[in-house]
């Protein structure tokens, strides 16, 4: 990989989304299932056929629902982004998400998840994951979008306008990997209360960008 590749400049890819098909009209439905039932598992490969798997690109936001879940299996699927309801799985122990290499970042919201210890997530994909430094993308310009115009700081839970937010990037451990993760916070305050980021990864939340100065890749990856 040349340098001139690694930094050139990265979009965050927003509407991910066709809720039209009827995978994700599926996926929707499953998610109600899997809540009233109260079951502990929730498998992408049970809810819709593989071959549609390729109309799947996020989870419903109703996932805040799934209070009983412990493990969710993502394995190999062409999701992209993962929202901040995520973080309402109060139970969840495991997250499966390896080989779905279009997966980059996930929301901060899942540092809620306190009995998350168990993670096995494809971290070539990830932004800045110390063997490859994967760009992050500028956020500047260019922030995430949700589909609603209210969203939650990703701190202190306040119901924010998405165009009032700050966002910034930080790489947290969580269960078994460093994760990059999207935070949206309301105020000064708000981002001060963030973790520190760990060891050997940019000590700050950031924007993302060009020329950020990631510390190098690891040297045995080289
Ligand atoms: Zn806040």
């Amino acid at each position: 990989m040349s340098s001139k590749y690694e930094y050139n400049y990265v979009p965050v890819e927003n509407d991910v989304q066709d809720t039209t098909t009827e995978a994700w009209v599926k996926l929707c439905e499953y998610v109600e299932i899997i809540a009233e039932k109260g079951l502990t598992e929730f498998n992408l490969g049970e809810a819709i056929d593989a071959k549609y798997w390729s109309h799947i690109h996020t989870l419903p936001p109703s996932i805040a629902k799934l209070k009983k879940v412990k493990k969710l299996f993502l394995y190999g699927s062409n999701i992209k982004r993962i929202p901040p309801e995520i973080g309402e799985m109060d139970a969840l122990e495991e997250f499966t998400p390896y080989t779905s290499y279009n997966l980059h970042w996930f929301p901060y919201e899942i540092t809620n998840c306190k009995r998350l210890k168990n993670s096995t997530v494809s971290t070539r994909a990830l932004y800045g994951n110390y063997k490859y430094r994967k760009p992050f993308p500028d956020l500047k310009d260019n922030p995430v979008t949700y589909d609603k115009e209210m969203i939650a700081c990703s701190v202190c839970s306040k119901p924010i306008k998405q165009s009032e937010t700050e966002q910034w990037w930080i790489s947290i451990g969580i269960a078994t990997d460093v994760l990059p993760l999207l935070v949206n916070v309301c105020s000064n305050s708000c981002k001060k209360a963030l973790p520190k980021p760990a060891k050997g990864y940019l000590q700050y939340p950031h924007k993302g960008a060009k020329n950020l100065g990631q510390p190098p890749r690891d040297e045995w990856y080289r």
